[in-house]
């Protein structure tokens, strides 16, 4: 695996929104490729990552929503082992990767939006992969 296509993330917080944008476009313009696709790709099953606004309102509202929808230590199967269902449940309900188009070699984002990695299980220190795919 190349190294250089892999941000790491460091999050202080249980649940977290962390934006990303700036480093994938910098991991896309690295990698020289015009015109593609990129892949953010999270390693973890206990995160997400999502395409949205990073407005600072919405971002609670959204952990708002998740908290309301999964509530933590709702007599999950899971939380006998380990304690974390609600991180894992929330985490398939956001996804796990995006796929934004590469276009004249950054990109393609409409203007309100952003890469999100979303913590749910922190902190810790994570690993997300952003692989550039060359197209034509
Ligand atoms: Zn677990």
């Amino acid at each position: 695996m190349n190294m250089m296509n892999m941000i790491e993330i460091r999050t202080g917080k249980r649940v977290e929104i962390v934006d990303i944008t700036d480093k994938v476009v910098e991991e896309v313009q690295k990698s020289g490729v015009q015109n593609g696709i990129v892949i953010v790709y999270s390693l973890h099953t206990t995160t997400a990552i999502i395409l949205n606004e990073g407005e600072k309102g919405l971002l609670e509202d959204l952990e708002k929503m998740l908290e309301k929808l999964i509530p933590r230590g709702a007599r999950y199967k899971h939380d006998i082992i380990d304690s974390n269902a609600d991180a894992h449940l929330r985490a398939t309900l956001l996804g796990n990767s995006i796929v934004i188009l590469v276009d004249g070699g950054s990109p393609v984002l409409g203007t309100w939006q952003r890469v999100l990695f979303v913590e749910l299980d922190g902190p810790r220190t994570r690993r997300v992969i952003v692989r550039v795919i060359k197209g034509d």
